[in-house]
């Protein structure tokens, strides 16, 4: 850093400290600390391209879009990144602090606004932790779509700039789809703000800047988000086959009937990828309607050979599905660790035609084989389309690199099967050096109106491989 750019960086903290007050502009080290890093593990990073977190300046915890607006303008005068931040639990790196600037920590900004229960919406500050939010939407007899892993410790800025998938994604798609409109504080300062309504045929639709577009497009402050009736009735199951293809057959076949579980986890039982698999699946809605659901879903399992499992089996996954987010939580000071264990794991979330995704899964196990990973499980997640994997590799640095290059040459082989290299979690810094692969010249497109709305490069650089 020049002296006349480490100038202007401590000069932008004493401006921010002046606009926003002292409270509001963190700079103790264990705040710059827990807000340089998400959720990305160390052993799912190449050690050949190493991921190098910096402290960043201060983070400030704006209160209004007015104070957004603010902390935007002294970056772009200062010439400092900005990363928005949310939970912290995205899981591409998507919120690491690259190069040392502010971190927008939007979790004050965590009121609801509005909540219309004719219409089945509610208007949010993007701030909002999603448990939080469904609770109090619940009380006034709606609930929320997005039902993730991480709802008690996702907010709706980090959910809809990563445009995340929740258990309920089957029935009600990803919360991307559930947005309606934005408001959202451009990389230059002004704020745009989209209709929320259910439908418009008026042009292209500007919400999709920020669906998906980790930041770096602008920081949301505001959502409105299509809400659901709490259903009246909720019908669970846990359905074991003898091989993955039996019970992948099964949901096909209840899938191509029309049927929309808010629960379909299904997955190899053991390590044997030629074993036992488990299917969790769930329906919900008014009870004659989940009578019909659960009895064509478990016809069709039963034909292919599925065996009903005890119902507290379904109903403890169930119960538990968000208990992964709450260790988390709990122990986010830990997760920048060195991996000590010696064994690392890394997860593939691909998207694929359901007519691939059998052969894609025999590619993987080749794939494995051939370099020596573990196939450790596979599986489906809310529909035929979504395919999972976990794979894992035991030793040293040289073995994490093995599982590196392992993980690279799989995803790059997605494209041939018409796939996507990522249904979820986003792209953030892990998957960016796949960007070009999986957008070809459309990345250029994309750098093109990144350029025109951020001409200074400052929102979350880095990242989306923008
Ligand atoms: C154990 C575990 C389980 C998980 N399970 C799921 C799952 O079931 N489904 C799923 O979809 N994901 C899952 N994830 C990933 C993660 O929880 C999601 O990506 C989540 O939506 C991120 O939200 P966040 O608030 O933590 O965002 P952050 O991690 O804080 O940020 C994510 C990205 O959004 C940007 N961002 C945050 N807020 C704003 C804003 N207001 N405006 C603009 N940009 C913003 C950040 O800059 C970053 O690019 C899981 C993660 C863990 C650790």
């Amino acid at each position: 850093m020049t002296g006349d750019a480490g100038h202007a960086h401590a000069g932008a903290v004493g401006r921010l400290t002046a606009l926003l007050g002292p409270d509001s502009v963190l700079t103790d080290p264990d705040e710059l600390d827990l807000h340089a890093w998400d959720a990305l593990g160390q052993s799912r990073i190449h050690p050949g391209r190493p991921i190098v977190p910096v402290h960043p300046l201060c983070v400030c915890t704006p209160a209004s879009t007015t104070e957004v607006q603010a902390v935007v303008d002294v970056a772009n005068e200062a010439r400092v990144p900005l990363v928005p931040y949310g939970g912290g639990s995205g899981l591409m790196g998507a919120a690491v602090s690259l190069t040392s600037g502010i971190v927008v920590d939007l979790r004050r900004m965590n009121a609801v606004l509005e909540i219309d229960t004719a219409a089945f919406t509610a208007r949010v500050q993007a701030g909002m932790v999603l448990e939080a939010l469904d609770s109090e939407l619940q009380q006034s007899g709606v609930m929320l779509g997005h039902d993730p892993w991480t709802l008690p410790v996702a907010t709706v800025g980090g959910a809809v700039s990563t445009n995340g998938l929740g258990y309920r994604g089957g029935k009600y798609g990803s919360v991307g789809s559930q947005v309606l409109g934005v408001e959202a504080v451009l990389p230059e300062g002004p704020v745009c703000r989209t209709r929320g309504v259910a439908k418009r045929s008026t042009g292209i639709d500007l919400n999709h800047l920020f669906i998906g577009g980790e930041g770096c497009f602008g920081i949301l402050t505001e959502v409105t988000l299509r809400v659901f009736p709490v259903p009246e009735a909720r019908s669970l199951h846990a359905v074991r086959f003898d091989s993955f293809a039996r019970g992948f057959e099964a949901v096909l076949a209840f899938s191509a009937a029309g049927l929309r579980p808010i629960l379909l986890d299904y997955g190899d039982e053991t390590e044997d990828p030629e074993g036992s698999s488990i299917l969790y699946l769930g329906f919900e809605g008014k009870a004659e309607v989940v009578a019909a659901e659960e009895g064509v879903a478990l016809a069709a399992c039963r034909d292919r050979g599925g065996v009903r499992l005890a119902p507290d089996k379904a109903q403890g996954f169930w119960r538990e599905r968000h208990a992964a987010a709450r260790r988390f939580a709990a122990n986010r000071g830990e997760r920048r660790k060195r991996n000590d264990t010696g064994v690392h794991q890394d997860w593939v979330h691909v998207a694929l035609p359901a007519s691939q995704v059998l052969a894609f899964r025999r590619e993987a196990l080749a794939v494995a084989a051939a370099r020596n990973v573990r196939f450790r499980e596979s599986g489906l997640w809310t529909g035929p389309e979504l395919f999972s994997l976990r794979l894992s590799r035991e030793g040293g640095e040289q073995a994490r690199a093995e599982l590196g290059d392992a993980v690279s040459a799989l995803l790059r082989t997605v494209h041939r099967f018409g796939g996507s290299v990522e249904y979820c979690h986003g792209v953030g810094v892990k998957l960016a050096p796949l960007m070009s692969h999986e957008h070809g010249d459309n990345l250029e497109l994309m750098r093109s109106v990144k350029r025109c709305l951020d001409p200074n490069g400052i929102m979350n650089p880095g990242k989306l491989g923008l």
